[in-house]
């Protein structure tokens, strides 16, 4: 008989191990204690190569390019496939020049990949993985006519061109293969593909409020719901030291609460690169991004203290909890939503700072509620960009990705635990490219990322991916 799994929480993790297991006919329960499923902290940016982060050693970098690659072949059809400009800021203390060598390093690394495997050259031509622009391209670029379906990266430039503030920025500026992703997409996708898994069952707004350990198994109550499984997977994002706690599971870990903030600016053209200004994050000169949606929607974040970071924001655990405590007031915005002044300030002083290198971006209106939530760290170090899960206990996984592009080598790292476990054969056929979610057609996804926008009170258009033909 099929060995039952539990997954808690219905994320990216979670969606993406029920989608996964069940594929391999494992008879899969996930619970999401939301009405809809990734309804956790958003993502908008496929960190294929990590180049958002300097200040992360080489080796995270390759590892988020490799599970990048996996991570757009399981959902095809949620990348929005726009370059991401790199720009350093004028008075920013380094080069341009010292991002080189790693941006070579990644593109080797990509060629080799492809090499192997040419099916993974879903990040286009492994040659092209980034191109440098010179000021003087730049002020070529900003005099042409913006494409109505931008596809070489001079293109996608020209709008950047156009607005950008030739002096704000150091030179060259750089143009790297990382792409977006659609969380409203990924979701509709995933939702879609599971219900068409026979094995696998969803319960939305089912919490899961007690786990107890019952022989090699586990006996979990839920609401209007209790049974046993054979191995149980903990996918509560911020809050797997909950069922940690539970389990006598001590683990360290941080828990960091976060928001980008939703700026409409209508006036501009429907095809934009991801741009981000690098700097010292937590520091008044943090990190900008600007993130296009379709619709003239942008999402921003900005990484000082008083845009998208905070100061108690950042919790650790305690000797007594493995489930790091954030304050009162941010446990209420995360269940109930932002008091609307504090977010509408936030998101004013966000159009402010990346207009302090988009001047024209001064036009943007508070577009909509942020995309906010918390997330877990594990271990200590606060810059660490690259986890995937943990077994700390027989027949238990606890997933701790940090960026969803990890999600699938989680899921792999699971199935082996499984397979050593002995609840799965040696060698099943593990597919990473489902079916289940290729065949799906856009219009369905369209439709049903659409009402996960509408639940969640996001703008429409925020839910489709933004793809030129
Ligand atoms: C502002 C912000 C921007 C981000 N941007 C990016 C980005 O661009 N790219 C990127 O890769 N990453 C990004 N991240 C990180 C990314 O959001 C997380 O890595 C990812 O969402 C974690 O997914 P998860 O499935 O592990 O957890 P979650 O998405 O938190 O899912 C956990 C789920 O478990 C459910 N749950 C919890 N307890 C229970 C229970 N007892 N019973 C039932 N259900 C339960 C919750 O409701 C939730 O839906 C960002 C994070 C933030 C905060």
């Amino acid at each position: 008989m099929s060995k039952k799994v539990a997954i808690i929480g219905g994320g990216v993790s979670g969606i993406s191990s029920a989608l996964i297991l069940g594929k391999l006919g494992l008879d899969v329960t996930l619970f999401e204690r939301k009405k809809t499923l990734i309804s956790g902290p958003p993502f908008c940016h496929l960190h294929a190569g990590g180049n958002l982060y300097r200040e992360i050693s080489d080796e995270q970098c390759i590892t988020l390019l490799g599970q990048s690659i996996d991570f757009a072949k399981l959902y095809p059809q949620s990348i929005d496939k726009r370059p991401t400009v790199i720009a350093l800021p004028s008075d920013d203390p380094q080069e341009p020049q010292m991002l080189f060598r790693r941006l070579e390093l990644l593109r080797a690394k990509y060629k080799e990949i492809v090499q192997k495997q040419p099916d993974c050259a879903v990040l286009g031509e492994s040659d092209n993985y980034f191109e440098l622009f010179s000021k003087e391209q730049i002020i070529e670029l900003s005099k042409g006519q913006e494409a109505e379906h931008p596809k070489s990266n001079r293109e996608w430039l020209i709008p950047f061109a156009k607005n950008v503030d030739i002096e704000s920025i150091k030179f060259p500026i750089i143009v790297v293969q990382e792409y977006g992703i659609n969380l409203f997409s990924v979701g509709a996708s995933a939702g879609l593909a599971l219900e068409s898994m026979p094995s696998v069952r969803v319960y939305r707004e089912c919490e899961v409020t007690d786990v107890q350990r019952d022989n090699d198994g586990f006996f979990l109550k839920a609401n209007n719901y209790s049974g046993e499984f054979d191995y149980l997977i903990n996918a509560c994002g911020f809050q797997t030291g909950v069922i940690d706690d539970m389990l006598g599971v001590k683990e360290k870990r941080m828990v960091e609460f976060k928001a980008a903030f939703t700026a409409l600016w209508s006036q501009r053209s429907p095809y934009w690169p991801e741009i981000i200004f690098h700097g010292e994050r937590g520091t008044p000169r943090g990190m900008g991004q600007f993130t296009p949606y379709c619709g003239g929607f942008v999402q921003l974040h900005a990484m000082t203290q008083d845009i998208t970071l905070c100061r108690e924001c950042l919790v650790k655990t305690t000797p007594q909890s493995s489930y790091p405590k954030l304050g009162k007031q941010l446990l209420k915005t995360i269940e109930n939503g932002w008091e609307s002044d504090e977010y509408k300030i936030r998101t004013k002083r966000a159009i402010a700072y990346l207009a302090k290198f988009l001047p024209q971006f001064k036009e943007a209106k508070v577009g909509g509620i942020p995309l906010y939530g918390a997330q877990q760290i594990p271990g200590v170090d606060p810059t660490l960009r690259v986890a995937e899960v943990a077994f700390p206990k027989k027949n238990y996984a606890r997933c701790e990705i940090v960026k969803v592009s990890s999600a699938v080598d989680m899921v792999a790292e699971i199935i082996k635990n499984m397979q050593e476990c002995g609840l799965l054969d040696e060698h099943p056929t593990t597919e990473f490219t489902l079916n289940e979610i290729q065949s799906l057609k856009r219009e369905d996804i369209d439709s049903r990322a659409q009402k996960i926008a509408q639940t969640l009170g996001y703008p429409l258009e925020m839910s489709r991916v933004c793809n030129p033909l």
